[in-house]
């Protein structure tokens, strides 16, 4: 609705500031309202002063909420007008961050009026009536009259252009009892222009609704405001304010049947709009007279007045030549001028098919638009399945790795598992080892492992030369121990020996159970004398060490016999001679050592 728009900047005026925004930064506060003023001389200069200001207030590092808020204030006004309504909703939402704190409410209405304005242009409504709602409460609080018109009256406009046409109507009536009270006479006008605009729209509904009752009544109110407008304009002598009012008049007059009238208004009104160049104006007014000249049956010269339209219509302006020819056939064929509306009517299908020419140019960017980013799509697409393989390629290497990482695992737990059964192995082995080379009462080495000892040494005689000494002992009268004191006690006493001659044997020396209560001794790289006199220690250590059974004493002896194991001896050689010596001790009275004497005469061992 043209009229509507025209109030909206009518009503983006100027509040008065409060003592307090005008203590802070006065002079910057001047230079926003002058800023803000510069949107309807010259937008672009208006917004590139602002941001200038702005860059300077940041430079010189002062403390200004309220004008930096004003001043991103008027610069979102200016880029309202230059259509940049995207940036100065950014601008009007920084505006509203810092006045937040300041609860000044002349610099809050201020600024939700314009954030009214800028949501509004960005189609968000609701938005923007909350903005203009906390405008006119803010204006309520500082006691401005005005400001509390100015919010009301964009909240009419705004439910005007969403069709809600009586609750725009009951803002407007709002804004119209504030200007009363201040006497504010462009605020009144241009309140007048609305009302009636709405009247207007409100009577061509009922017409509709073919409620000629209801139609006449808003007619009549329309009529109504649209004098009162006029008058006001003409007492502010605004030029194109009064020839809207005039314009106002004219429509309600034809509304009410009286189009002798609405010519004589429409005349007054083009003569204005052609003073001040009002172009668009004025052939919409001759299209209006038109349409009175017709109704008053003098189509001739509402055909003239069209075709003085036609002459000075844009050559891209299809939309209002067809609106003009059309009209100019209904015309010719009213006069009969049936060649004439021949023509016209050709006119018409020329201009049609330019439309519809223009309207494929505008569907071909339009899908050529969509081509462009349709193929972006695609691109994007493109990339985002590269990144995916990409993506999938480093997922398969990360469960080649973890897979690896298993496996490892289990090899090394195998491993450690074979490692283990080994570890058992060597130790049930070594277990086995030590059950057959041992004697199972003593816990000496058995006769088995002490043969093999004995070879080694042999081995080590034939070598090396080497004499190592053998002593074969022989326990006095262990039977009668048996016999005495029970077999379990005699098994006592063995293992007794057993510790007595473990200690008394040193070094490399070893000591095995030959047999029954027999044992032998091999003394390495030992000869007769000294393997002697470890035969004497022995039969001595046995004499005192006393053994208990049941608190009685035992006393043990025992008998042993030496030999030597030499190069050309043998171990059973070896062993034999022990023996006999062993033998020869017995006979000798036991309780003693012998050694052999064939060694003692053949060989002078060392
Ligand atoms: P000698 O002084 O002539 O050697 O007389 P001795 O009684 O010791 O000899 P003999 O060969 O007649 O008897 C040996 C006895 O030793 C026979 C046997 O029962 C006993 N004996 C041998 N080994 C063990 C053993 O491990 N435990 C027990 N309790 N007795 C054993
Ligand atoms: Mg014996
Ligand atoms: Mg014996």
């Amino acid at each position: 609705m043209r009229w509507s728009c025209i109030f909206i900047l009518l009503l983006i005026e100027f509040l008065p500031m409060s003592a307090h925004a005008q203590e802070e930064c006065p002079d910057l506060i001047e230079q926003a309202e002058m800023i803000a003023a510069q949107r309807d001389v010259d937008a672009a200069l208006g917004q590139a002063m602002g941001l200038e200001a702005l860059q300077r207030l940041m430079h010189d590092d002062r403390h200004c909420p309220v004008a930096e808020a004003l001043l991103l204030r008027a610069v979102a006004a200016n880029e309202h007008i230059l259509g940049d309504y995207p940036q100065a909703l950014e601008r009007i939402d920084a505006a509203l961050e810092l006045i937040d704190d300041v609860h000044d409410p002349a610099v809050d209405a201020q600024v939700h009026l314009t954030a009214g304005v800028v949501n509004w242009a960005m189609e968000r409504h609701d938005a923007a009536i909350a903005h203009y709602l906390a405008s006119l409460e803010s204006s309520r609080q500082a006691g401005d009259q005005v400001g509390v018109g100015r919010a009301a009256g964009n909240i009419g406009n705004l439910y005007s252009s969403l069709g809600r046409l009586e609750q725009a109507r009951e803002y407007h009536q709002k804004a119209l009892v504030e200007f009363e009270a201040a006497d504010w006479k462009a605020g009144l006008a241009g309140t007048h222009v609305n009302l009636s605009a709405l009247a207007g729209r409100l009577a061509r509904r009922a017409e509709q609704d073919d409620d000629t009752a209801a139609a006449r009544s808003e007619y009549s109110t329309m009529l109504d405001h649209a004098r009162r407008a006029l008058a006001y304009f003409e007492s502010l002598d605004n030029p194109r304010g009064i020839a809207y009012g005039l314009t106002n008049v004219a429509t309600a007059l034809d509304g009410l049947g009286r189009p002798e009238d609405a010519l004589e208004y429409h005349e007054r009104a083009v003569s204005i709009q052609r003073e001040i160049g009002d172009e668009v104006g004025q052939q919409q007014t001759l299209i209006n007279m038109a349409d009175a000249l017709q109704r008053l049956g003098r189509p001739d010269e509402a055909l003239e007045l069209l075709r003085q339209v036609a002459d000075r219509l844009p050559e891209d302006s299809v939309g209002l030549a067809l609106d003009v020819v059309s009209r100019k056939v209904v015309l010719a064929e009213e006069l009969s001028a049936y060649r004439q509306a021949l023509a016209y009517q050709r006119e018409l299908t020329d201009l049609r098919q330019r439309s519809i020419e223009n309207r494929m140019a505008a569907r071909v960017d339009e899908v050529s638009g969509e081509m462009e980013a349709m193929q972006r799509q695609q691109e994007l697409e493109r990339l985002r399945t590269e990144s995916e393989i990409a993506d999938l390629k480093l997922r398969r290497q990360q469960a080649v790795t973890a897979l690896a990482v298993v496996v490892a695992v289990l090899l090394l737990g195998l491993l450690g598992a074979v490692y283990a059964r080994y570890r058992l192995g060597l130790r049930v082995t070594r277990r086995l080892h030590v059950a057959a080379s041992t004697d199972p009462l003593t816990g000496l080495p058995n006769r088995r492992e002490m043969l093999d000892r004995l070879h080694e040494a042999e081995k080590d005689c034939i070598s090396n030369g080497t004499h190592h000494a053998l002593i074969l002992a022989d326990i006095d009268d262990f039977k009668q121990i048996n016999d005495q004191l029970g077999h379990s006690a005699g098994d006592r006493v063995m293992e007794r020996l057993a510790e007595v001659f473990s200690q008394a044997v040193k070094g490399r020396d070893l000591v095995a159970r030959w047999g029954g209560e027999e044992f032998l001794f091999l003394l390495p790289e030992t000869g007769l004398k000294g393997a002697r006199s470890v035969a004497e220690n022995l039969r001595r250590a046995v004499v005192e060490s006393p053994m208990r059974h049941n608190g009685e004493e035992i006393n043990l002896t025992l008998t042993a016999g030496v030999s030597v194991l030499q190069s050309g001896i043998s171990v059973e050689e070896a062993i034999r001679r022990a023996d006999d010596a062993m033998y020869q001790g017995k006979a000798n009275g036991k309780n003693r050592v012998e050694v052999d004497r064939s060694a003692q005469s053949d060989s002078e061992a060392p």
